[in-house]
């Protein structure tokens, strides 16, 4: 085991980085329990500012945004990775962008997690994100195509779910009403029959765990940050 040689990652980071900063634990934390001792990941960490990428998230610049991560993923592979992630689930939506970009692999956040949904054989999914993630074809859709059937939050509980990742979670907040809010929402959408939920941004995990939900969560968070740890090691 001692002499087992990493591949190297790339991974498209600071969006935000309290999230990436759970990436980097796990990740670590997964190399270490395959090969213990003192191994720790191969990795390379482009950590964006995310003040630009959320306004122009906001203003809708995706265009601009693609460039940004095109960009970002070709630096990666100028500095030597055979792999790529994007840690946050909102930004794959220029995923097309990352992968026209480069010639690397790269694990998509949403096919990791479906594979873990289709390993509990659940079909029936709550999904919670940000807006762009919670509603457009880049994400909802890709779940549906691959088979599962997807229950989002309505309308004012779907702002208000955006407004939490983006003016708390992003910032390093964790305020137990905010806990208390996705609790009830999770709630909410198991008696609709969400046989599971994901926390299908990467900063939900830091505030909502197992216990706080009465259905599986499936962490998009954990579940790419072990494909990570299958690449690397693979
Ligand atoms: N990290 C979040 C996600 O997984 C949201 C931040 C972003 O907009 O990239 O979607």
């Amino acid at each position: 085991m001692a002499a087992q040689k990493q591949r190297t990652l790339g991974i498209i980071g600071g969006m935000s980085w309290e999230s990436t900063e759970s990436y980097y634990r796990l990740i670590n934390e997964g190399v270490k329990h395959q090969l213990g001792g003192l191994h720790s990941a191969d990795l390379l960490i482009h950590s964006v500012d995310f003040a630009l990428i959320n306004t122009l998230q906001e203003q809708g610049r995706w265009d601009e945004l693609g460039v940004i991560m095109a960009n970002s993923a070709q630096r990666l592979q100028a500095a030597g990775v055979q792999g790529i992630m994007i840690a946050s689930n909102t930004m794959h939506k220029l995923v097309d962008d990352v992968r026209s970009a480069t010639d690397l692999p790269l694990t998509h956040i949403a096919d990791a997690t479906t594979d873990a949904i289709k390993k509990q054989n659940l079909t029936k999914i709550a999904l919670l994100g940000t807006q762009f993630t919670m509603t457009q074809d880049f994400y909802k859709q890709r779940l549906i195509d691959a088979g599962l059937q997807v229950l989002i939050p309505e309308d004012e509980a779907r702002a208000e779910v955006h407004r939490i990742i983006k003016k708390e979670l992003c910032v390093g907040e964790f305020k137990d009403s905010s806990r208390e809010y996705y609790r009830q929402v999770i709630k909410d959408l198991a008696a609709q029959g969400a046989e599971g939920v994901i926390l299908g941004c990467t900063e939900i995990g830091l505030l909502i765990k197992q216990a706080d939900s009465p259905i599986p969560v499936f962490d998009t968070t954990a579940i790419h940050a072990a494909a990570a740890v299958d690449f690397l090691l693979e």
